[in-house]
């Protein structure tokens, strides 16, 4: 039985591993080899390498939780409700789902097709096929910008997208990014890998990456504070006292390394500091609604968009896994802009919104309601990174050892793979490789694994540009 014999050699590999760690880890006891920060998807992933590879590790997750941004929720609405990551982008390369089917969980494939509203009715074939066009001239501007320079993503748009341009800018803007396209790099949007193909997982993206740390010892309620880098090593501050390590994997946000929540000494290169700066995170959010008796008709996981006047708009992802829960989408500035206003404004916009597109009785069905504020989470402070104009030479300079001893991962660290949980995965598992191999032993890593994954093809879309009516 593959599952039980890989997840027992993995467990029994954990526990060897961590057993002695956290007596050992302690300041006053024999360092640790590794201490990881962080129990998101990088920390999840690193800490599977580290462990398999028979090396002591101690884990330090600020929630009581694991997951991070990608976390699934069944209390609110009884069902799996993803807060953070929700789609399995590309899911034959995704790193994830190679190691779903041993854990019982079910991934099935994203409809292909999406569908556009106008005001009150759905786009015809025509206005779908114009729409496509020029989101494929949109991204083949910005591919052309990229070989010549990196500049804002806005800049190399075509300029008679017409009045399809507020959709075109939130599709690819907001949606895929979750920024405005004047605050995304040409350059960082052209490596990204292409994301035409998604899967969901029925209980849910984030129980799917739970399911990946069972047994991974982590002591949660325990943040780090400070890392002190002087003497060789690394001591990191918590509450609970002070782990000692030879290496570390730091894996939180940008932001929050931006914020100054870990104090690091010796401070950090200063072109290091920059970089959380230009990979600052986007603002990407759910407004979540249960609509009682599916009065839109809607198919399940089917995707809709609106061909918007403005930047006031979102997406809505319906019958999440054919159930009553629908996700209506804000991102960007605006997102951003809403969020800031609480939950109720952000639950009132979404009801709103539907009315204006479907009539007032939708909101007659709207029964339960949660909006997450990845922005005011104190320990992530935004959705996912997306490089500054002339930013994307940051996600290498973040890859970069400080002292011999820290290595950064997550999300933010990956070339192709930013702001997805399978990107974490592979900068989480790309780190704990090169810190196994400073540690002596551990493997080369492949080109897919320096690089990121392969390069993408000419066009990229969260949503696969295919629509139907
Ligand atoms: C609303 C939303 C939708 C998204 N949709 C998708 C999607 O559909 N598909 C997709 O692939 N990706 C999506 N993403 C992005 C994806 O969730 C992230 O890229 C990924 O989960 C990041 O993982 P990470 O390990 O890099 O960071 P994190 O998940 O942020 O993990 C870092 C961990 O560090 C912890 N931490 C913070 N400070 C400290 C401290 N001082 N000490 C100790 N621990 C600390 C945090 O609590 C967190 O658990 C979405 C994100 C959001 C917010």
């Amino acid at each position: 039985m593959p599952r039980l014999s890989r997840r027992s050699f993995l467990t029994a590999s954990v526990a060897l591993a961590s057993g002695p760690a956290f007596a050992a880890g302690t300041a006053a006891t024999p360092p640790v080899d590794v201490v990881i920060v962080g129990a998101g998807a990088a920390g999840v992933a690193a800490a599977r390498r580290i462990a398999a590879a028979g090396r002591k590790f101690v884990m330090i997750e600020a929630a009581d939780h694991v997951g991070g941004r990608c976390l699934t929720d069944t209390r609110i609405f009884g069902v799996a409700y993803d807060r953070g990551a929700h789609w399995i982008h590309t899911p034959d390369f995704n790193p994830l789902t190679k190691l779903t089917p041993r854990r019982g969980l079910q991934v099935y494939p994203a409809p292909a097709s999406q569908k556009v509203r106008i005001g009150r009715r759905y786009a015809r074939e025509g206005e779908l096929e114009d729409f496509l066009a020029l989101q494929v001239r949109a991204n083949r501007g910005i591919m052309d910008a990229a070989r010549k320079g990196d500049v804002a993503c806005a800049q190399a748009l075509p300029n008679d997208l017409g009045d399809w341009r507020p959709a075109i800018d939130f599709v690819l803007g907001p949606f895929s990014c979750g920024k405005d396209l004047t605050q995304v790099s040409t350059v960082d949007f052209a490596k990204s890998i292409e994301r035409n193909t998604d899967a969901f997982c029925r209980q849910g993206l984030g129980t799917l990456l739970a399911s990946l740390a069972e047994g991974i010892p982590v002591k949660l309620s325990t943040p780090a504070t400070a890392v002190d880098m002087r003497r060789g090593g690394v001591l990191v501050e918590t509450p609970s006292g002070t782990i000692s390590a030879h290496t570390a994997i730091i894996t939180v946000s940008t932001n929050v390394l931006a914020s100054g929540a870990i104090k690091f000494t010796p401070d950090l290169p200063k072109r290091q500091t920059e970089a959380f700066g230009k990979l600052s995170l986007g603002s990407y959010d759910h407004i979540a609604l249960e609509l009682a008796g599916n009065p839109l008709g809607f198919d399940s996981d089917e995707l809709v968009f609106e061909k918007p006047s403005n930047s006031r708009t979102a997406a809505i992802l319906a019958n999440v896994s054919g159930t009553q829960l629908c996700l209506v989408e804000v991102a960007g500035s605006f997102g951003r802009e809403l969020s800031s206003n609480g939950e109720a404004a952000m639950v009132n916009f979404a009801a709103d919104w539907l009315a204006e597109l479907y009539g007032n009785e939708v909101k007659k069905a709207v029964k339960r309601s949660h909006a997450t504020r990845w922005n005011h989470e104190p320990r992530m402070l935004g959705a996912f990174s997306a490089a500054a104009p002339g930013g994307q030479g940051a996600r290498r300079i973040m890859m970069e050892p400080v002292q011999n001893a820290l290595w950064f991962a997550g999300e933010a660290a990956h070339e192709t793979l930013w702001g997805t949980v399978g990107g974490a995965w592979e900068s989480g598992e790309r780190a704990a490789d090169t810190v196994l191999r400073r540690l002596g032993g551990g493997k080369e890593p492949t080109t897919a694994e320096t690089t990121g994954s392969p390069a993408r093809g000419p066009q990229r879309a969260r949503a696969a540009p295919r629509y139907q009516q």
